[in-house]
């Protein structure tokens, strides 16, 4: 049995519960690559004598990330088609747990963009819209004025990036970057 399995645990979705070699899913999980995980926020239960585990839905209103929630996060990292989102926060409540999304290109603007490098960069803080969790993956949109970057960082210094125009510019160092934005950048607004 692994160090994993242990009732009443709390999970939250995307958690490994165990192996199919030992239980048999049930209710409230899905196996991937032959390990099973939890599908909701809740508790684990594992039944010993008919070798099944489950997951029972937490009855609190927790927040967690659905199609549709508006989320901040901080940028994880960056590709040359996408830009993986650590999620701190869901609406105006900080999230309990571990959750990461994924914004593809094709969904940071509704114009066109040529470089991911341009529009994200690693520390930078975004406000996005989860538009699907389709294969266990929370995918992220920036389109809109309101959606995007709402906070960053110099890539040369560190130093904090005022909103010059359309560009950023670092107030150290005066390194000129872009970003794709919010309108409400630099404002303080989490
Ligand atoms: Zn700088």
């Amino acid at each position: 049995m692994s160090k994993n399995g242990r009732s009443g645990r709390f999970v939250i979705p995307g958690e490994k519960l165990g192996v199919i070699e030992e239980f048999i899913p049930d209710q409230g999980t899905y196996v991937e690559d032959g390990a099973i995980h939890s599908r909701n926020v809740g508790h684990i239960l594992m039944d010993f004598a008919n070798k099944r585990v489950s997951v029972y839905p937490a009855a609190r209103n927790l927040n967690v990330p659905g199609v549709g929630s508006i989320i901040v996060g901080n940028v994880r990292s960056v590709q040359s088609s996408t830009a993986v989102i650590r999620m701190i926060k869901v609406g105006k409540k900080f999230i309990s747990g571990s959750f990461t999304g994924m914004i593809h290109i094709s969904d940071v603007s509704f114009r066109y963009t040529e470089n991911m490098f341009d529009a994200f960069k690693p520390a930078d803080l975004v406000r996005a819209k989860v538009v699907s969790d389709k294969n266990k993956t929370f995918h992220l949109s920036t389109k809109g004025d309101d959606l995007g970057v709402i906070y960053a960082f110099c890539s040369q210094c560190g130093g904090p990036l005022v909103r010059k125009g359309r560009e950023l510019k670092c107030q150290t160092c005066d390194h000129v970057e872009r970003r794709k934005t919010a309108s409400d950048y630099g404002k303080g607004t989490l």
